[in-house]
């Protein structure tokens, strides 16, 4: 099912970022951990009462150099574009401003739901100073306290209440999806294409494609793919759309809807910074990964090319130890029949469940080929496994405590495992929990 988006605009300093983490919600991320990026997080899921939605801080978003208020409207713009519900936030504390009227002005011109946040509301008596902003002209608005977390849950409600109801995407379970992420010019498009004109597949048009991105399907193999393409879908003409932030949020929204992203690199210019941060991003989310070498036709290639070309791979995207990789061409479509296989696999190993009884006897002999670790005279016992989760695989061990598993002795677990059964692909989860 798609989930519905909200964008929280308004000016600076209002607390949209402030909201923006009490609506999320903390959760650890290897995304964030990256340094120098202060206000990284610009998109992330949300939750309420039942239901789910994706949440966009617009203010995290900026337009190079552009002045204050040209800013606002890209950021405005980008709201209209990519909400289902726009929450408009003000500051209760300093009345209506000038910079306040120009977001209004904007959002107006829109045709979607927007909710009035008036924040800094921080306690009951402040509430009187609420109704000046009737005057904005977006019916009520919602008195909140972002640093108190006061008032959300009546906005959200409102909110909430402004979903489509039918924009459901009845997701075939028989079928892979799939997204490419790559930074600009990695041969994202060209290799769409290449894949569509490929003789060996069927195409055909999706009816009732969503607006973020054109879905394709293929048929090869008695085996149903769609292609989820950000990149095809430009909305040529708005300043914003090549800003780095921007590409971010677009891959997030393909990256959520996929069973399976391709991360694509560039042979011609090797791994840069931002390749590694895209990447991220596809982990972080739990989706399967194959690893696609595009301009595989630059490369003057002999016996120790390809050896050479993937060990740097590996030691720049160590956490990725686990996405196969794929060489190819999308120019010359050299290889390039050797990628559907690869993303069918993956996305097998993502779904796979494993029998219970087969798991615990692959764990017995890892316990017993490398003893469990001991601390403070303490030693960790295992006592069982269990596959708890799918899409990514999850695994609940039972230990007699937690705090003595330690992280190379987890990581030795799953290694056993992946060597077991094999999860080419796919990111795997292991929990431990206390059991005495
Ligand atoms: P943004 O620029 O709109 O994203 O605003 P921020 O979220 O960065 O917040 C700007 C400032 O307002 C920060 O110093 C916040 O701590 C403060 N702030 C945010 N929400 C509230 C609130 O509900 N009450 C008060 N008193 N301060 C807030
Ligand atoms: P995107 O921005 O990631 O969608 O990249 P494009 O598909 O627009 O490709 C960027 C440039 O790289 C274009 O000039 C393509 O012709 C070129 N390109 C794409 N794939 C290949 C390839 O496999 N080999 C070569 N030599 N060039 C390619």
């Amino acid at each position: 099912m798609r989930k519905s988006v909200v964008a929280i605009v308004g000016r600076p300093n209002v607390g949209k970022s402030t909201i923006f983490n009490r609506l999320v919600g903390e959760r650890i991320s290897i995304v964030e951990d990256i340094p120098g990026v202060t206000r990284d997080r610009i998109y992330a899921q949300a939750e309420w009462l039942t239901t789910t939605f994706s949440l966009i801080d617009t203010g995290g978003i900026e337009i190079g150099d552009e002045p204050l208020l040209v800013q606002m409207r890209h950021q405005a713009e980008i709201a209209i574009d990519e909400a289902d519900v726009i929450i408009f936030l003000v500051n209760g504390r300093e009345g209506i401003t000038a910079a306040d009227e120009e977001v209004a002005k904007l959002l107006y011109k829109s045709n979607k739901p927007i909710v009035l946040g008036v924040n800094k509301i921080d306690n009951p008596e402040m509430r009187e100073n609420i109704y000046e902003y009737y005057s904005l002209g977006f019916g009520e608005p919602f008195p909140i306290s972002g640093s108190h977390g006061l008032g959300l849950g009546d906005l959200l409600d409102e909110v909430v209440g402004h979903f489509p109801e039918k924009e459901e995407e009845t997701k075939d379970e028989e079928t892979i999806y799939f997204s490419l992420i790559g930074r600009p010019n990695v041969g994202k498009s060209s290799l769409v294409n290449a894949m569509l004109n490929e003789e060996r597949v069927i195409v055909s048009e999706i009816e009732g494609t969503t607006r973020d991105a054109i879905d394709t399907h293929l048929h090869r193999d008695h085996q149903d793919f769609v292609i989820i393409d950000t990149a095809g879908m430009r909305k040529r003409g708005k300043v914003y759309e090549t800003t780095e932030k921007y590409s971010v949020l677009r891959a997030l929204k393909a990256i959520e809807r996929s069973d399976v992203v391709l991360v694509l690199l560039d042979a011609e210019t090797g791994i840069r910074e931002q390749d590694k941060k895209i990447a991220g991003y596809a982990h972080d989310a739990g989706r399967a990964i194959v690893i696609v070498i595009n301009k595989w036709d630059t490369i003057e290639t002999d016996d120790k090319t390809m050896k050479e070309f993937e060990a740097n791979v590996r030691a720049h995207f160590q956490y990725l130890d686990y996405a196969p990789i794929v060489f190819l061409s999308a120019k010359t479509k050299k290889r390039l029949h050797t990628l559907l296989p690869a993303i069918k696999l993956a996305s097998e190993n993502h779904a796979k469940r494993v029998p219970t009884n087969v798991l615990n006897d692959v764990i017995m002999d890892a316990l017993a080929m490398n003893p469990t670790p001991t601390m403070k005279g303490q030693r960790l016992k295992v006592l069982y496994t269990t596959q708890v989760a799918v899409k990514p695989p999850g695994f609940v061990v039972f230990v007699n405590d937690p705090e003595l598993m330690h992280f190379s002795y987890q990581r030795f677990l799953e290694n056993k495992i992946r060597d077991a059964f094999g999860f080419v692909g796919t990111p795997i989860k292991l929990f431990p929990r206390r059991r005495q």
